[in-house]
Parts: C-alpha cells; sequence; structure tokens
C-alpha cells in the first residue's frame, strides 16, 4: 500500500462541507499562498513546529515534548491505517457527512487519495476534497460526492504574486470539474488589502452549472502563529472589516439551495 504523508485528522468537523465530517490534512502544496492558514501543509516534507511560549526547559527534546512546545507534523500512514481512523465516526456521518481530503493539496498525493478514497467508499463512507484545483485528476474526482475548490484572486499576474502560480490552469479546471457533474462549492479567502476581482470571480462561478454554492470567507490571522512555529516569514494581513464582509457577501455571495448531494 502506498504511504501518505498526514499533517492532520481532524475530527467533528461542520465547516469542510455537509453533514458531520472527518478531515483529513494531506502535506504538500505547490501553491504558497502567503496568508495560508495551514503552512505546515505545504512543505512535503514532515517538519518539527516549536511554540517557545510553551516551551518549560525541561531538556526532554530527544526523549519526546509533552508540553506541546516542539510538535512534529507529518505523520506517514496507508490508506488502512486512515481508514481505521475515520471509522470510528462513522456513526455520525450520517447521510450528508463523511470524509474531507484537505490539505495542503491533496491531489499532490494522487496514489494515496486515490487508494484512502477507494477504501472509504468500499466502506460505505462518503468522500469529498478541498482541493486548489492546480490538479485535474478524473479518476479521483469522479469518486467524490462533492468537491470544495477557491478561486483566490482573478488577475492570473496577481495571482501568481501572491499564491505562486498563476491561475489560467485553475479557471481551466474549474469548467473541466462543472463538465462531469460532480457538485461544487466554491470559495474566496478575502484578503481586503488585495484587488482580487470578486465581482469577476462570483460572475464566473454563476456561470458554472454545478456551483451550488459560491462563499467568501474572510482572511483570519490563524496561520501566523504557525508560520512562527515553522521559522517561516510571518505574513500578516488585516483581518477584513465585519461591515465590509456584509457588503461583499450581499452582493457576490450565491446559495443555489441544491444540497451537494441534488446534482
Ligand atoms: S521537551 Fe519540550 S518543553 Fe522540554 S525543553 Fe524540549 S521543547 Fe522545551
Ligand atoms: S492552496 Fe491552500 S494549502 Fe496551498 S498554500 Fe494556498 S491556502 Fe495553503
Amino acid at each position: 500500500m502506498t504511504k501518505g504523508l498526514v499533517a492532520d485528522i481532524q475530527r467533528a468537523s461542520i465547516h469542510d462541507g455537509s453533514g458531520i465530517r472527518t478531515t483529513v490534512f494531506l502535506k504538500g502544496c505547490p501553491l504558497s499562498c502567503r496568508w495560508c492558514h495551514n503552512p505546515e501543509c505545504i512543505s512535503f516534507e514532515k517538519q518539527i513546529m516549536f511554540y517557545p511560549e510553551k516551551c518549560i526547559h525541561c531538556g526532554r527534546c530527544i526523549e519526546g515534548c509533552y508540553s506541546g512546545a516542539r510538535v512534529v507534523c507529518g505523520r506517514e500512514m496507508t490508506a488502512a491505517e486512515v481508514l481505521a481512523e475515520v471509522t470510528e465516526d462513522k456513526a455520525y456521518y450520517g447521510e450528508d457527512g463523511g470524509v474531507t481530503f484537505s490539505g495542503g493539496e491533496p491531489f499532490a498525493q494522487r496514489d494515496f487519495l486515490n487508494e484512502a478514497v477507494d477504501l472509504c467508499r468500499k466502506n460505505g463512507i462518503g468522500c469529498a476534497a478541498e482541493t486548489s484545483l492546480i490538479y485535474f485528476d478524473e479518476e479521483i474526482l469522479r469518486k467524490l460526492d462533492f468537491v470544495m475548490a477557491d478561486m483566490k484572486i482573478w488577475d492570473s499576474c496577481l495571482h501568481k504574486e501572491y499564491t505562486g502560480v498563476p491561475n489560467e490552469k485553475i479557471k481551466e479546471n474549474f469548467k473541466r470539474l462543472n463538465t462531469l457533474g460532480i457538485p461544487i462549492v466554491a470559495r474566496t479567502p478575502v484578503i481586503s488589502e488585495i484587488e482580487q476581482g470578486i465581482d469577476k470571480i462570483s460572475e464566473f462561478m454563476r456561470s458554472l452549472c454545478n456551483v451550488v454554492k459560491y462563499e467568501l470567507l474572510p482572511y483570519h490571522p490563524l496561520g501566523v502563529a504557525k508560520q512562527q512555529a515553522l521559522g517561516m516569514e510571518t505574513v500578516r494581513f488585516a483581518v477584513p472589516d465585519k461591515d465590509f464582509m456584509t457588503e461583499l457577501k450581499s452582493k457576490y455571495e450565491f446559495d443555489t439551495g441544491l444540497s451537494v448531494g441534488q446534482i
């Protein structure tokens, strides 16, 4: 069995798709969004995260840190080991819930993702993915109940400046995904300092008949402490004002009212 590198498995999530879900965060992403709230999922390698404020200077680092100051991010797991963990939550999934593979970019560990999705489905667990759509893997996509995908910035040059990659392929992959008939939940993280072209993104999403919902998510500085713990350069944006978000949402968000199972 292929081994995957898993950053974390979060249980009882209600923010990663429909119903109650278990979210499996895979390590590795070819993008490097400056506002990334999971910077520990960008590298494809295991990493040590150090939180100095939690260190009690006990000098026992070699034995393992019990104060949570020094944390290893990245666990090699087989798909069967992932299944064993997510099965513990199966009773809570109901009709809509299941597993969301996230990251990082889950499709970057393609073979592992494929095996994990197959095993979950064989065991009656629904699967979804949260992806940047930088990849388009039709074989895996067709096995998913729905896909959550971001369009972060409309202008490709600006997209490259803030995420490290241009966005032509991502736009194309949104169109290709739309033709597969898989429900799409589209999202944009809102960074008020950047001209993201949210009006154009919203218009684009409305033109895709399988986008059941378009959501605007306010930037949250959750990733800054993790950037520090990883020894990365820290980047902090302003948290968008509540009134600004309300106005933006009323203009550009939409919800077709269809559940992800209704396409
Ligand atoms: S084991 Fe943890 S708390 Fe102890 S010195 Fe090392 S990092 Fe600090
Ligand atoms: S695509 Fe997602 S995981 Fe990758 S860098 Fe951007 S925000 Fe982080």
